[in-house]
C-alpha cells in the first residue's frame, strides 16, 4: 500500500461516544526518518476531553451489564480484523514512529494477541464461596468492573501498549478514554474504527488526542467519575500523576522506566547470549523500556561476547523503516538523538570505549547508528538512565555476588536478563534479582500470557497474564446470613 493511503485510511479527529468529530485546535503528525509531516490531527482541550469522559461515564453502566461472552466475542473479532489490516496499520506505525516494517508487522500481530487473550478472559472472571469460619454466615465473593478507566500511553509502542490495557478493560466491563502520546497518535486512531467494525457499542472506547496532556488529563483524574488511570510511560510523569490520583484514591496501574541488567556468565552458550544481546538491545530501535540497558559480562568470556556482540551491531542497515533489510530506523526525534550523543560522550569521558557507531550520522532524519562501549564505569549516567537508543554498554565482572549487586544497584527493577548454562546459578540469580521480570537465557520476555511489569520505581500492577485482568475489576464480599 502506499504510504499516503495508508496515512489517508486513518481518521484524525476525536473519537467520542462512537463518533468522529473536529477539534477546534490541530496538531501535527511527523516522520522521524525524514522530519516532514504526515498529517494532522485533532489537538483536544481540556473542555473536549470532558465530553469524551462524560461519554465513556453514559456507556458504563449498559457496558457493565453486557455478557462476558458478548464483550469476548468482540474482542475475538477485533482480534481478527487487526491481522486481516496488518500491512496497512504497520505501515502506518512505521511512518509515524520510525521502526522497521518488520518490526511493525510483529507489533501488530502482538498487540492483537493480548485482544485474544483478554477475550478468553473475559468469560473466565471468578468469584468465591465459603462459609465464615465462626459459621453463621455464607461468604459470596464477587467481581465487577472497576467502572471508566483513564488510558495513557507511550510512543514507543503505539499500538500494543494500547491494546494492552483496552484489552483488559473491555474484558472486564469497564469503558475508558484513551489518550495516546502525541507524537504516534495514528495507530489507536486507526484502532478506534476497527473496535467499530468489531462490534463495540458507542462509547465504550474513547480517543483523544493532545498536545497538552497536564491541562487535558489533570480534570479527568480529579474529576472523580473516572475510578482507574492505568499508565505506561516514564517513571517521572508516572509519579506525577500517581500524586493527582491519589486526591480521588484512583486505582492506578504504572508501567514506568527501566535499566534493565543483562548478566552474562562464564559458563553461559555466548552464541546464544549474544542473540539474546541482540533482542535484548535492538528490539524497537533500543527504545523499549524492556532495552538490556547495562550489559555486565564475566571477565573471562567478555572479549569473546563483545567480539561477537560487535559484528552483528556493525552489520545492521540503518535507514527509514520502510526500506528492505533496514533494522535500525530512525530514533522518536531530535531529542532523542541528542539525549543518547549526550551519554555516550559521558561514558568516553568516563573511560568508556567505542567499538562501533558512537556518533549521530550526518544525514536527514534522526539516525543514530548501532554502538557498541566498553568498559563503561558504573558511574557513567548511562548506567543510571534509560538510553532508549540502540547502545550497547559493556562492563565486567568477577563474581557472581558482585554481578548481582551490581544489577540491583538502581531505582529501577522492570526486567533482567540472566545467561547460564547452570540450572541451580539461574534460579538462584533469578531468585536475587530485583525485577518484577528476569530472561532467563532468552532476550525477550513479553508475552500477552505473562504478568508483565515492574518492581520499585519500575511501576505498579501487572498487564497481561491471567492477573491482567483483576487490574480492571473490583472484589465485592458478600456476607450471607444462613
Ligand atoms: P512519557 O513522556 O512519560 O509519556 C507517556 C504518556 O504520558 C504520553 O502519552 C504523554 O503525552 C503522557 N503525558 C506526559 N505528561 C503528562 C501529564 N502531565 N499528564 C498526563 N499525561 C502525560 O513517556 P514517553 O517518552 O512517551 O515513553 C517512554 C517511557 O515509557 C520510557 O521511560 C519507557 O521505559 C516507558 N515505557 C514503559 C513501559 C512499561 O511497560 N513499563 C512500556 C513502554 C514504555 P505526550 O505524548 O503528549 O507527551
Amino acid at each position: 500500500m502506499l504510504e499516503e493511503a495508508a496515512i489517508a485510511s486513518v481518521q484524525t479527529g476525536l473519537f467520542i461516544g462512537g463518533k468522529w468529530r473536529d477539534s477546534a485546535r490541530t496538531m501535527p503528525v511527523h516522520d522521524p526518518s525524514t522530519g516532514q509531516i504526515l498529517c494532522t490531527v485533532a489537538d483536544a482541550d481540556a473542555a473536549e476531553a470532558r465530553e469524551a469522559l462524560d461519554a465513556a461515564v453514559a456507556a458504563q453502566p449498559s457496558w457493565a451489564a453486557t455478557t462476558p461472552r458478548e464483550r469476548s466475542t468482540i474482542l475475538m473479532n477485533a482480534h481478527r480484523l487487526l491481522l486481516e489490516n496488518v500491512d496497512r496499520l504497520a505501515l502506518v506505525m512505521t511512518l509515524e514512529m520510525g521502526k522497521p516494517l518488520t518490526e511493525a508487522r510483529g507489533e501488530i500481530a502482538y498487540a492483537a494477541e493480548f485482544f485474544r487473550w483478554f477475550a478468553e478472559e473475559a468469560v473466565r472472571i471468578d468469584g468465591g464461596y465459603m462459609t465464615a469460619p465462626g459459621g453463621g454466615s455464607r461468604f459470596l465473593v464477587t467481581r465487577q468492573p472497576v467502572g471508566t478507566s483513564l488510558l495513557i500511553t507511550p510512543w514507543n509502542f503505539p499500538m500494543a501498549m494500547g491494546t494492552r490495557k483496552i484489552g483488559p478493560a473491555i474484558a472486564a466491563g469497564c469503558t475508558s478514554v484513551i489518550k495516546p502520546a502525541a507524537q504516534t497518535p495514528l495507530s489507536i486512531l486507526a484502532l478506534a474504527d476497527i473496535l467499530t467494525e468489531a462490534g463495540l457499542p458507542d462509547g465504550v472506547v474513547n480517543v483523544v488526542t493532545t498536545s497538552s496532556p497536564d491541562e487535558v488529563i489533570t480534570p479527568l483524574i480529579l474529576d472523580g467519575r473516572a475510578r482507574k488511570l492505568s499508565f505506561t510511560g516514564s517513571t517521572k510523569v508516572g509519579k506525577h500523576l500517581l500524586e493527582l490520583c491519589a486526591r480521588t484514591v484512583m486505582r492506578t496501574s504504572m508501567e514506568l522506566g527501566g535499566n534493565a541488567p543483562f548478566l552474562v556468565f562464564d559458563d553461559a552458550n555466548l552464541d546464544d547470549a549474544v542473540d539474546g544481546a541482540m533482542a535484548a538491545k535492538m528490539r524497537n530501535i533500543g527504545q523499549a523500556c524492556t532495552a538490556a540497558n547495562r550489559i555486565l559480562v564475566h571477565n573471562s568470556v567478555a572479549e569473546e561476547f563483545t567480539r561477537k556482540l560487535t559484528q552483528r551491531m556493525e552489520a545492521l542497515p540503518v535507514g527509514r523503516g520502510t526500506e528492505d533489510g533496514v533494522v535500525v530506523g530512525p530514533l522518536i526525534d531530535e531529542a532523542a538523538v541528542a539525549k543518547v550523543s549526550s551519554l555516550v560522550a559521558d561514558a568516553v569521558d568516563r573511560g568508556a570505549s567505542v567499538l562501533t557507531g558512537g556518533e549521530a550520522l550526518d544525514r536527514p532524519g534522526n539516525f543514530y547508528p548501532a554502538t557498541v562501549l566498553t568498559g563503561v564505569p558504573d558511574d557513567a549516567e548511562m548506567c543510571h538512565n534509560e538510553i532508549f537508543g540502540p547502545v550497547a554498554a559493556i562492563s565486567t565482572f568477577e563474581t557472581e555476588a558482585e554481578a548481582v549487586e551490581r544489577a540491583n544497584d538502581t531505582p529501577y527493577g522492570l526486567v533482567a536478563y540472566v545467561y547460564t548454562e547452570s540450572l541451580k546459578r539461574g534460579i538462584r540469580v533469578c531468585e536475587a534479582l530485583e525485577s518484577g521480570m528476569v530472561g532467563l537465557n532468552q532476550g525477550v520476555v513479553s508475552n500477552p500470557a505473562a504478568p508483565f511489569g515492574g518492581v520499585k520505581e519500575s511501576g505498579l500492577g501487572r498487564e497481561g497474564g491471567t492477573t491482567g485482568i483483576d487490574e480492571f475489576l473490583e472484589t465485592k464480599y458478600i456476607g450471607v446470613a444462613v
